[in-house]
């Protein structure tokens, strides 16, 4: 038996393996990172020999050599990873909001591989706008006569205001200050714009009168905003986008909705919640429409602005439109996504987001009979992980009322805990991630992809062999 501090005694010293390392490996990675996996590892050990964890050292130099390889693998593994999404958050904002499709993979692939005529117009030989590649496609689908992409939608709020309320008075509800994740807030977003915050009528009901008695010569914005992740409920009232923009035309006053998630298609037809289309709001007539890509757009992140040409046109120009301007990437996915959209059916089978959020419960359950089938059988296990009914969740500050019939496989781990299943999960080299509830653990079918199905099936398998216990 080993004492402790013969044991640390004998760690080898880090200068010495890293040479030997790179002589037998010809280890392409460069001695930097070896050397720091490398005192990783040696760290790792030092600590488990003083806990009293580790007894026993590599027997010899090729036990040695597989540990140290191990870990300089491990570090050359990307920081951002693949994990599976059980939580049944449809557009889970931690999890990287929508996923793209097959055509759009490609589109990506094309725009990082080749060059491409990003502002570069093929008709004339002369520099080109990588607006216009999307522009038409947008004021197609939505009825507007203009369109702008920016970095996100919180950036297409910051830059509309700036354009159309810098340093003049900006007219919203007080039951509208809402503050999304992320540290967005309505009140800070306004401020940093430039614009002067006008707040009218109550938390609960704001009336049209309220605008109304608040223009003076130095409003410059009748402002909307989606309540997105918050509802009041009881008893409410909010004005209109048809009698807002009424009330902006008489006094000349443009009006500007932050709409969000921002829908093309109207869900409701699916079991999801009515809510106002952007085309709808392009039509009541307000002036500037905003809208996220990634929510229920289904694309990549980026932020959409509609709108009146000659509003668009001033948001064009404003400098810092520059500074927050789309890359290549989100241009070609999002052209490759706005696509989809020329036929609403295909677009509900082809862009994730719609597939997963309209997916009905029997497809959901057959899913998860098949992950059981994989399994070995459904009676084997069947004390160990069930299929049970459950809720999932729109996600992305959309509906947040609103719950989703789903099924899930749930397990009640009997020797431990739920949360340290969960945290066993995530510490997988494919982290899984679910929820917890009544001390059970759900892996939500409707979030979990087809390409995900043996990732899951293989963690399971480790479940029932009781692996996590080591
Ligand atoms: C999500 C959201 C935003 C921010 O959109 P991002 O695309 O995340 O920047 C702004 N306003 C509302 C109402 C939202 O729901």
């Amino acid at each position: 038996m080993n004492t402790k501090n013969t044991l640390l005694r004998n760690l080898p010293k880090v200068d010495l393996i890293v040479d030997e390392l790179l002589a037998v490996n010809k280890h392409k990675a460069c001695g930097a990172i070896v050397k720091s996996a490398i005192q990783d590892t040696l760290q790792s050990l030092r600590q488990a020999i003083l806990a009293g964890t580790l007894r026993e050292l590599p027997v010899d130099q090729k036990a040695w050599h597989a540990l140290l390889n191990k870990a300089i693998q491990e570090k050359n593994l990307p920081n951002l990873k693949r994990v599976i999404n059980g939580t049944g958050v449809v557009i889970h904002t931690n999890l990287g909001r929508s996923l793209l499709g097959p055509s759009t993979i490609k589109a990506l692939q094309n725009a990082g591989a080749c060059f491409t005529n990003l502002e570069f117009d093929i008709s004339t030989g002369k520099r080109g706008s990588r607006y216009s590649l999307v522009e038409g496609i947008i004021c197609e689908l939505t009825g507007a006569e203009a369109a702008l992409v920016v970095n996100n939608n919180a950036a297409a709020v910051l830059l509309s205001l700036n354009t159309l309320s810098f340093n003049k008075e900006s007219i919203v509800s007080r039951g509208q200050l809402v503050e999304i994740g992320g540290s967005f807030r309505i009140p800070d977003v306004m401020s940093r714009s430039g614009a002067c915050m006008v707040e009218v009528g109550a938390t609960n009901r704001t009336h049209l009168f309220d605008y109304e008695n608040a223009i003076s010569a130095e409003t410059g914005l009748l402002l909307k905003v989606h309540t997105s992740n918050f509802r009041v409920i009881g008893f409410t009232s909010e004005v209109s986008a048809e009698d807002l923009v009424a009330l902006g035309r008489k006094h000349k006053i443009a009006v500007m909705e932050d709409l969000g998630s921002g829908s093309l298609i109207d869900l409701s037809s699916y079991g999801l919640p009515r809510e106002p289309t952007v085309q709808e709001i392009v039509k009541a007539g307000v002036d500037v429409v905003t809208f996220s890509g990634d929510k229920l757009l289904g694309g990549p992140q980026a932020g959409i602005i509609v709108g009146k040409k000659d509003i668009i046109e001033r948001i064009k120009r404003n400098p810092m439109n520059r500074a927050l301007r789309i890359d290549k990437f989100t241009l070609a996915s999002l052209e490759s996504v706005l696509r989809e959209y020329y036929d609403f059916d295909v677009a509900l089978q082809t862009v994730p987001t719609l597939a997963m959020l309209t997916a009905d419960s029997t497809f959901l359950k057959k899913k998860g009979l098949r992950v059981l089938r994989r399994l070995g059988g459904a009676g084997k296990c069947k004390d160990k992980i069930i299929l049970g009914q459950t809720i999932s969740r729109v996600g992305g500050g959309a509906m947040p009322e609103h719950g989703l019939d789903s099924w899930a496989l749930v397990l009640a781990p009997r020797d431990y805990s739920a949360s340290s299943l969960e945290s066993w999960f995530r510490s997988l080299p494919v982290p899984l991630i679910i929820r917890i509830e009544d001390e059970k653990i759900i892996i939500d079918l409707r979030t979990i992809l087809e390409d995900d199905i043996s990732a899951l099936v293989s963690i399971l398998e480790q479940y029932l062999r009781k692996e996590y216990v080591g």
